[in-house]
């Protein structure tokens, strides 16, 4: 049977049973499966995504067993929408950029992956030189890779000729650190200029143009030039001119480095309000881990041009693995942490960090338990804060009494959900 035939026979609503998956195969791995893991396995013939190449239908597998690459769990969707889900709007797909040229070459990426979701705010942090900007000037190809695929949507950008990527680049908003605004054009010409490039018609500009004033709260500032403005209300143009094409997308590079923090905040609650008003997609990078602890869902960390620590942003903010997030993320709180963890300990206490996240964090959990198990405690460290608008706590405690209670009362906090690090 061909592979392309399967996929299109199937029904539009036809689910995916929830226990199956899609993985991205290739014809000669679909032969490795078809041995002794596939008696195992659940196993549907291949079909065909356009341009996504050939997938199969599976079992839940882990991509340990077979070395792959594993989509997503499409928890039986319909077909339609677990396709859709199943592949980032964003991908990038090996992608490598070198600057320069012989032996003076510089390689900003080193073959990078990246899966972006629809809807999601995602957040790329790194230091200076790490990459950050190159990488996101890549996602609408101002900056075209060395090699490599960037996908938008379905559509490989690298493999598109000049008036097709033009066309594409009005699904992909960008704001920058600078906000790059025509000076000589009033706030009302600001936004309306990617429209008017369009050949949009006038009362339909007008049109959009108020509604975008509105939604960034600059009805009173039409009229001005952008020297009359804050650097906040300049940062609000640069959102309403990029919302102007209605795009997908919203790339933000450092788009709040240039502003204090309170106006940093109101800027990160507007992007916040839009993401969530028009399920935006957003992806910015910063330096900033506050940038990305108020707004992301997810976050990647780049390092030396490659992603080297990738998750939803509560996972990498409170396990940190990679040093270089370790070092973003204990930042001010860090230098109190490496104190409260020199504090004496011995056969008879042990030091530990409790970390309580969602409506834990106000529960009483440690102090009841400690009651129970007869074991006291002595709080070292402690720090409440909120990632996006989820409440997480930590604290560094010294338990103090036999072993015995010790190991029972960090079996019960565990058990009553706290994630607990022991030190030695
Ligand atoms: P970041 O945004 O994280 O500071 P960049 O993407 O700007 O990092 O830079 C990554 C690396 O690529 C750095 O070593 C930088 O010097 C180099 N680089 C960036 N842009 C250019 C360019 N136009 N020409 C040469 N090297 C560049």
């Amino acid at each position: 049977m061909k592979p392309g035939n399967r996929f299109e026979k199937r029904p539009r609503e036809a689910k995916v049973p929830n226990d199956m998956v899609l993985i991205p195969t290739t014809a000669g791995m679909r032969c490795r499966l078809a041995d002794e893991k596939r008696k195992r396995l659940r196993i549907e013939e291949p079909f065909l995504i356009p341009s996504r190449g050939l997938f199969i239908l599976s079992t839940y597998v882990e991509e340990r067993h077979f070395g792959i690459s594993l989509i997503d769990r499409t928890q039986g969707l319909s077909f339609k929408k677990a396709r859709k889900e199943s592949f980032g709007l964003i991908e990038l797909k090996q992608v490598t950029k070198r600057y320069g040229k012989g032996t003076k070459t510089t390689e900003a990426l080193s073959g990078l992956n990246l899966s972006i979701k629809k809807g999601e705010i995602f957040g790329v942090i790194g230091h200076s030189g790490a990459g950050k900007s190159t990488l996101i000037r890549c996602m609408n190809l101002l900056e075209r890779p060395t090699s490599g695929e960037v996908w938008v949507d379905g559509v490989d950008l690298t493999k598109l000729g000049k008036q097709q990527l033009q066309t594409k680049r009005r699904e992909i908003g960008m704001i920058f650190q600078h906000f790059n605004l025509l000076s000589s054009a009033t706030v009302y010409d600001n936004i309306a200029f990617p429209l008017r490039l369009a050949h949009v018609d006038k009362a339909k500009i007008a049109n959009k143009v108020n509604e975008l004033l509105q939604l960034v709260g600059l009805e009173d500032h039409r009229d001005k030039y952008p020297a009359q403005l804050s650097g906040g209300q300049k940062q609000r143009v640069g959102i309403a001119r990029a919302l102007a094409s209605d795009p997908q997308v919203l790339l933000c590079d450092e788009a709040t480095s240039a502003l204090d923090p309170q106006t940093t905040d109101s800027i990160l609650k507007l992007l916040l309000d839009i993401n969530q008003k028009f399920n935006l997609t957003i992806v910015l990078i910063t330096h900033e881990m506050h940038v990305i602890q108020s707004i992301c869902d997810r976050v990647a960390v780049i390092h030396q041009g490659g992603i080297v620590e990738e998750g939803a942003v509560a996972e990498v903010f409170l396990k940190p693995q990679h040093p270089v997030t370790r070092e973003f993320i204990l930042g001010e709180a860090g230098e109190s942490a490496q104190l409260a963890l020199q504090a004496p300990h011995d056969g008879s206490s042990k030091l530990c960090k409790l970390t309580f996240l969602g409506e834990k964090t106000y529960d009483s959990i440690l102090s009841r338990t400690a009651r129970e198990t007869g074991v006291d405690f002595a709080i070292l460290q402690g720090t409440i804060s909120k990632i996006k608008d989820i409440p997480y706590g930590q604290l560094i405690v010294r338990l103090e009494g036999e072993s015995g209670p010790i190991e029972e009362t960090i079996r019960k906090v565990r058990d009553e959900g706290l994630d607990v690090e022991v030190y030695d």
